[in-house]
């Protein structure tokens, strides 16, 4: 007997679904993609100490975290490129 595939979020089988998908319904498929999207990886980078007081204190001055302020940087800087 064939092993039916399963949902990757909520682990129903995958019966009449396409082969080639991986998620048994639009809610779970929008809900896997969210969950993708809210994981994150660890950069770690040096920096010099100049600008690591520059960072904080502008991240300070937007009432931040650096990790919050850095990560905002990047995003605006990412999505205003496109
Ligand atoms: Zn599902």
């Amino acid at each position: 007997m064939e092993h039916a595939r399963l949902c990757l979020k909520c682990r129903a089988p995958l019966i009449n679904k396409r082969s080639d998908a991986v998620t048994c319904s639009g809610k779970c498929r929008s809900q896997k993609w969210r969950a993708l999207k809210e994981q994150s990886v660890l950069i770690p980078f040096r920096l010099s100490t100049s600008l690591h007081v520059g960072l904080f204190l502008a991240a300070y001055a937007a009432n931040q975290g650096i990790d919050a302020y850095l990560t905002s940087l990047v995003s605006n800087h990412l999505t205003s490129n496109i």
